[in-house]
């Protein structure tokens, strides 16, 4: 077990960054989401930014 007290479980430290792998560049988020790899950095950060507010999207 990690001694780490969460103050909220709901809020969660959401802050996905974009790595790049070679010529792709992939979203990673600390609660242990990742992007798939894109080839635009842009992409990338569209895909954390669904991540960090997912409205439109759904299940597939
Ligand atoms: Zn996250």
């Amino acid at each position: 077990m990690i001694p780490q007290d969460l103050p909220d479980n709901e809020s969660a430290p959401h802050r996905p960054t974009t790595t790049e792998r070679g010529s792709f560049t992939l979203a990673h988020c600390p609660c242990g989401w990742s992007g798939p790899a894109r080839r635009s950095r842009e992409r990338a950060r569209t895909d954390a930014s669904s991540h960090t507010s997912p409205s439109a999207t759904t299940t597939g």
